[in-house]
């Protein structure tokens, strides 16, 4: 136990969620005010009103006031970033993610690895690294080396990136740059398939681990199919529906970046492949430009349509609005997957409005798979909200 840390009371009640095991201390919960002197991201203890300890966690100012980084009186150290990184090593191992044939995996998906604030994915020798709060911000450089001293994983290069992450407010100036090491590779390998990933100037840590199942499902789907990748990115989805023999493939994109990666992934995988086409163009304005049949699979995978809750309706409609368009032209036989990764949208809101989308388009519509994020996305059972991935693979008649 650290003597040296500040300790913040819980209003009497207020203790029963973390109780639960749900990580999170609201602000509204706190029974006094702040302790003098307590600065962001610093580590507290938190109490139940009669002092029972409930476990200690990263302070930060907004709505959630501390994120329990453990449910006992433990010392936030190095030793202690390091043991938790094992544990959700020891858990990737047993997902098998780590192959000759696939090096890019999440390490740490923030509380889902009892790590709030915490991302890690691993690309090859370079691990990439979000802070989603100060506390983690403070903690880059305990995590970097817990990171390149993890056995086995072989990172020699971390990145930290959380330029776009964390609160503004905080005033935390996190330039983007190397912890550890120095660029080395961008390739990286999922599935036998290699793609270039740009941590420097792509989203999040530069790709979408998060679909590597359901693009693997796609290509189980795409044998001579006339395929259009909607929101294509880095065009994951396009290079499994090639590998899976797709007739034809269409990626979609608003961003001339996104176009530039999806045809360099495609051409690194299929040299000289005449399949392929890319467009970069709104993915509304594209689908009302296409005929009806001319595509037999379509993937819709917008970025989050809601950020925050009180952006839901509008977000609703806009799954609705997209999802009636794909119905309106898929050929008769078409399937479509179609995702939505907004944590405000729950998976039933997302299922009814495809499922409006659905009566809209007045054809007869089944339900082939409902899918989700993959392993290396872990839930952590007491915090739902971790859950964020929701998809649906719809035969279309
Ligand atoms: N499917 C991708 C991830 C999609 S991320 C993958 O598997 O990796 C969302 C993408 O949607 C971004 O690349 C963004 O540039 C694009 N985008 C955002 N708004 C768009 C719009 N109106 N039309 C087309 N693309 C859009």
């Amino acid at each position: 136990m650290d003597n040296d840390i500040k300790t913040l009371r819980l209003r009497r009640g207020k203790e029963e969620s973390l109780d639960r095991f749900h990580p999170w201390v609201f602000s509204g919960a706190l029974a006094e005010p702040l302790p003098e002197g307590l600065e962001e991201g610093e580590t507290v203890r938190v109490v139940s009103h009669d002092g029972r300890i409930i476990g200690v966690g990263h302070f930060q100012i907004g709505s959630i006031a501390v994120r329990i980084l453990d449910f006992a009186d433990t010392d936030i150290n190095g030793e202690f970033f390091a043991g938790r990184l094992s544990a959700a090593l020891r858990l990737r191992k047993a997902l098998r993610l780590a192959r000759p044939d696939n090096d890019a995996y999440r390490l740490v998906h923030g509380e889902g690895d009892f790590l709030p604030g915490l991302v890690v994915d691993i690309y090859g020798p370079t691990a990439v690294v979000q802070a989603h709060s100060p506390g983690m911000h403070f903690a880059r450089n305990e995590v970097a080396q817990a990171l390149v001293g993890l056995p086995d994983v072989g990172v020699r290069n971390v990145y930290y990136k959380s330029e776009t992450t964390l609160p503004y407010k905080a005033h935390l100036d996190p330039q983007n740059d190397y912890l550890i090491g120095g660029f080395e590779t961008s390739v990286a390998t999922e599935n036998s398939l290699k793609f270039n990933i740009d941590w420097l100037r792509g989203q999040k840590t530069g790709f979408f681990l998060d679909q590597r199942d359901n693009r693997e499902l796609l290509g189980r789907y795409s044998q001579g199919r006339k395929v259009l990748n909607m929101f294509c990115y880095t065009g994951g989805f396009s290079v499994y529906a090639l590998k899976g023999g797709a007739e034809l493939v269409h990626s979609v994109d608003s961003s001339e970046k996104a176009i530039t990666l999806t045809d360099a992934n495609v051409e690194m995988n299929f040299p000289g492949c005449d399949r392929h086409r890319s467009y970069a163009e709104d993915a509304f304005k594209f689908l009302d430009n296409v005929k009806r049949d001319e595509y037999d699979l379509i993937i819709l995978d917008p970025p989050a349509f809601a950020k925050h809750r009180s952006a839901l309706r509008n977000a609703l409609r806009g799954y609705q609005r997209l999802n009636a368009k794909a119905f309106e032209k898929i050929a008769p036989g078409g399937i479509v997957f179609t995702f939505s990764c907004s944590q405000a949208v729950s998976r039933e809101q997302f299922r009814l409005a495809v499922f409006s989308a659905a009566a809209q388009s007045r054809r007869r519509i089944r339900i082939l798979h409902q899918l989700t994020q993959p392993a290396d996305h872990p839930v952590n059972i007491y915090h739902p909200e971790g859950e964020y991935l929701k998809g649906l693979v719809l035969y279309v008649e």
